[in-house]
């Protein structure tokens, strides 16, 4: 077929920078890492559509809407009598003909003549665009992009570790909470070592067979660095005023001892937050023990040491609970701006980034600025903001 000889102004070589203003930017459906990042910049019904929830609590979608003008997009400008370059479209460039995923639209002054062109063809004829609102909302689509994708590149990692190592899977899956921390540790860098995988299954081994709760076992001394639970709280009034005396009874698979002494006050501070309940608290206690009336009861001077787990029954309405589960950020984000608008807020966004990241930006921001962000959590801003707070991870 003979090709027509281009005589249009818009050819390479004719072309002047000088007779082109830019309109906007967009980018075709792509794929990052192997996974899809949708369009922007082609139709604003899908970039700014947006889920609403009615009276029912049934949610509907609301597509977004163009601009008057129909300059915003690429199916904006349908409809809007606009002439347009022949010579390419939406992902071929008007100028050059070569393909392409980000493109432009810029208006030929002299006629208002509307052309699509490539980003790399704009940089090669000195078209200077703006194109930083159009950057922004692709950083976030391809940070949506990378996040899903680091999930499921974490989740093969793990599924592969556990692959190599039998029976671990099932270990971890043993309520503990060491076990707990250490599935943590796997999901997040893919692999732990062989003295962690070795204490998951002599965990998941002991809480599986529990030594027989009566039977006795020896009491260490000296100094000693132990965990147990918090059996009995009792005060006693001594020479220096009234102390709190605990016992807290060790499991070993040699059978069970008992340590007995003064409470630290760390422990009630951390109690505090969870309505004062000591008993039943998992505890780590450094102290150094000395033999008792009984072979298994040693007597603790000078204990140290944190609460592991609260006992507590309704963890859901504990604030300690809830601040150990969520973060604190987290959690005075939630009490800030209400149980209900924070589940919304994390439902829009569930799967997309991190709320505790979120609501650590969130506290930063407040105390950088001296005022809550209240203003971001309406409209379209959340998800910049949600963007930002993922982004300032990296
Ligand atoms: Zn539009
Ligand atoms: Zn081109
Ligand atoms: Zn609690």
């Amino acid at each position: 077929m003979a090709r027509t000889k281009r005589s249009d102004p818009h050819r390479p070589g004719a072309l002047v920078p000088a007779h082109y203003t830019y309109v906007f930017s967009f980018s075709l459906a792509s794929s990052e890492g192997g996974w899809p990042v949708p369009s922007e910049g082609i139709n604003c019904a899908l970039d700014y559509r947006r889920w609403e929830k009615d009276a029912d609590g049934k949610e509907h979608c609301i597509n977004g809407e163009h601009r008057p003008d129909g300059e915003c997009c690429v199916v904006g400008l349908r409809g809007k009598g606009f002439r347009f370059a022949r010579n390419g479209g939406p992902g071929k460039c008007d100028v050059c003909g070569a393909h392409y995923i980000h493109g432009d639209v810029w208006r030929y002054v002299p006629t208002g003549e509307l052309l699509f062109l490539g980003h790399d063809c704009a940089a090669k004829y000195e078209l200077l665009a703006d194109r930083s609102a159009h950057e922004l909302r692709m950083g976030r689509l391809r940070a949506a992009a990378a996040a899903q994708c680091e999930k499921a590149r974490r989740a093969e990692a793990y599924a592969a570790f556990c692959g190599e190592h039998a029976g671990l899977a099932e270990a971890l899956e043993v309520e503990h909470y060491i076990l707990l921390d250490l599935k943590r540790k796997l999901r997040e860098y893919g692999e732990i070592s062989d003295k962690q995988v070795a204490l998951a299954h002599k965990l998941a081994d002991e809480v599986k067979n529990p030594p027989p709760a009566d039977m006795h076992g020896p009491a260490p001394t000296g100094k000693q660095t132990f965990r147990g639970t918090i059996g009995s709280k009792k005060t006693h009034e001594g020479g220096y005023g009234p102390s709190v005396k605990i016992t807290v009874k060790v499991t070993t698979p040699a059978g069970v001892w008992l340590a007995w002494g003064t409470a630290p006050q760390a422990l009630f501070d951390q109690a505090s937050k969870h309505g004062y309940r000591l008993k039943g608290a998992e505890v780590e206690l450094t102290a150094t023990l000395k033999a008792g009336r009984d072979p298994h009861f040693a007597i603790m001077s000078r204990p140290r040491g944190t609460v592991l787990a609260f006992p507590c029954e309704k963890p859901e309405d504990c604030e300690g609970c809830l601040r150990a589960k969520m973060g604190d950020a987290a959690y005075e984000l939630q009490q800030f701006i209400g149980h209900q608008r924070f589940e919304e807020e994390q439902a829009r966004r569930r799967g997309l980034f991190d709320q505790a990241v979120y609501a650590q930006w969130f506290a930063d921001e407040a105390e950088r600025t001296g005022r809550l962000p209240a203003a971001d959590l309406s409209g379209r801003t959340p998800d910049y903001v949600w963007y930002r707070a993922h982004e300032g991870r990296q």
